[in-house]
């Protein structure tokens, strides 16, 4: 297949380990689209661990346990460009100009960051917090990609970076050349997998199994995942929720669809809905999770990867920030 933009951004925050909604959700689709062809760029987004909480802990650690899981699930990192948006200035700089296109009634409205605000550590909502959408904004339209694969949650975040696009390129671009694209998101077949609490999986909720989980672990946490009483197992994501993700889980670890897994469990129950999945979980991980422990034993590998996809990010935002200054008339 040929990709119409090659270019594809995503990215992720540095606030824990991945867990299977992330895998699921998005970087399964990473992981397809570079074997298409795609130009992956993935940033590590430390500077937005910072709306939810005071203090960014163990970032470093975070961070390189985030580039060891992208090389574990099979993102080639000769090919890709990963990199933290704290060590890319120009992307940066961008922030200024995207922030007086975006009005504050506009920031107040978006339905992601009312429901972070509600689970946020801090007992006032920052400035940061607020404007975090338009800093991605920046992380995705410095390097003018044509496809972002993300969970549910980032639709209204794509949405806002497709209106400063447009409204960046009607206000200074030059009629018939655009600066911007306006990415369109790429929603997988799990867009918001459910955690064992029946919110959705999250690194900062405590109610996720992550990819690097051992399988008695993963035994033990999908064990205590909520369900309902009913014994009858059926797919059906709006009535039962918790279900119905459980089994969307299960199947796509054994490439086969939902329904036809709640059938073959039948009135089994919670009990063999729970196992079943538990197995295909650690069927399917298990390869990655051995790939994972190898590549852990070279971290200055790790390293090395990070520091190669900051100075290409850094090239590639130094370039759009000229493009964006001159077209604003601020090259002097
Ligand atoms: P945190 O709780 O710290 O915000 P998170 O689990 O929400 O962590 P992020 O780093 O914010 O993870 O998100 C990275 C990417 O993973 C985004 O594209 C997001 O949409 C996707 N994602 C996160 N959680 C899920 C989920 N439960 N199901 C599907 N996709 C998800
Ligand atoms: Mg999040």
């Amino acid at each position: 297949m040929t990709l119409a933009h090659p270019r594809v951004l995503t990215g992720d925050r540095p606030t824990g380990r991945f867990h299977l909604g992330h895998y699921f959700g998005t970087l399964q689709n990473r992981v397809r689209l570079q074997s298409e062809g795609a130009e992956l760029f993935v940033v590590i987004a430390d500077y937005q661990v910072l709306t939810d909480r005071d203090v960014a802990e163990r970032l470093a650690e975070y961070v390189e346990e985030l580039v060891l899981d992208y090389l574990a699930i099979g993102i080639d990192p000769e090919r890709a460009v990963i990199f933290t948006h704290s060590a890319v200035p120009g992307l940066n700089q961008l922030l200024l100009p995207f922030l007086s296109l975006i009005s504050a009634s506009e920031l107040h409205r978006n339905p992601t960051v009312k429901d972070e605000i509600a689970h946020s550590q801090q007992a006032a909502v920052s400035g940061l917090m607020l404007t975090y959408p338009v800093h991605q904004a920046a992380d995705i339209l410095f390097c003018k990609p044509g496809l972002v694969p993300v969970g549910q949650d980032q639709l209204p975040h794509l949405e806002a970076t497709r209106t400063i696009a447009r409204r960046f390129n009607a206000r200074y671009a030059p009629p018939g050349s655009p600066v911007f694209p306006e990415p369109q998101a790429l929603l997988s077949a799990a867009p918001r997998l459910l955690g064992t609490d029946g919110g959705k999986m999250s690194k900062s909720r405590d109610n996720a199994v992550t990819l690097a989980a051992t399988e008695d672990e993963t035994a033990q946490l999908l064990r205590g995942a909520k369900t309902d009483a009913d014994r009858r197992i059926s797919y059906d994501p709006v009535g039962r929720p918790e279900v119905s993700s459980l089994l969307l889980l299960g199947a796509l670890c054994q490439g086969r669809d939902p329904q036809s897994l709640a059938e073959e469990i039948g009135d089994g129950g919670a009990a063999r809905l729970k196992s079943t999945v538990t197995d295909a979980v650690n069927d399917y991980f298990r390869p990655i999770r051995a790939r994972r422990a190898e590549l852990a034993t070279d971290r200055g590998h790790l390293r090395a990867v990070l520091t190669r996809g900051n100075a290409r990010a850094n090239e590639i935002a130094d370039r759009t920030l000229a493009q964006v200054l001159e077209v604003m008339g601020m090259r002097y």
